[in-house]
């Protein structure tokens, strides 16, 4: 269980820098940042492989981890100026951890979205 590169960090057993934490989610830093704020939300119980794979009594923990986001963005101080949350889910996103998890990308204007 929880047997991902993001359990490890949940368990301490590889280092991260942790920056947000609460009974039910972790929040540490990209190590491959993509914008000068970038953090990743966790849920810190049973992993989940992609947002595809949550079962409905599991949704609560998605509203969880933006949740944390936002708290995270304005304890920070960059709420007002803005911030977005992406998840990506399986191949054609670009997915690589397989443990759900949601990106937080802040400190500069990040434009729209990417094209493939
Ligand atoms: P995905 O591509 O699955 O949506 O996002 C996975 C993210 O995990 C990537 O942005 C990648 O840079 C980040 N990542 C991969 N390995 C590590 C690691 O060992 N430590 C941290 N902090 N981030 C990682």
């Amino acid at each position: 269980m929880n047997d991902t590169l993001f359990g490890k960090i949940i368990r301490r057993e590889i280092p991260a820098t942790i920056v947000y934490e609460d009974d039910e989610v972790l929040g540490f830093k990209d190590i491959a940042p993509q914008a000068p704020v970038h953090v990743l939300f966790v849920p810190k119980g049973e992993a989940i492989a992609t947002l595809d794979d949550v079962r409905p009594d599991q949704g609560p923990l998605i509203g969880k981890l933006a949740l944390a986001a936002a708290d995270y963005a304005r304890r920070e101080g960059f709420a007002q100026d803005g911030y977005r949350v992406v998840m990506n889910c399986r191949e054609d996103a670009g997915q690589t951890v397989f443990h759900i998890h949601l990106h937080l990308l802040a400190g500069a204007p990040l434009g729209h979205f990417g094209t493939p």
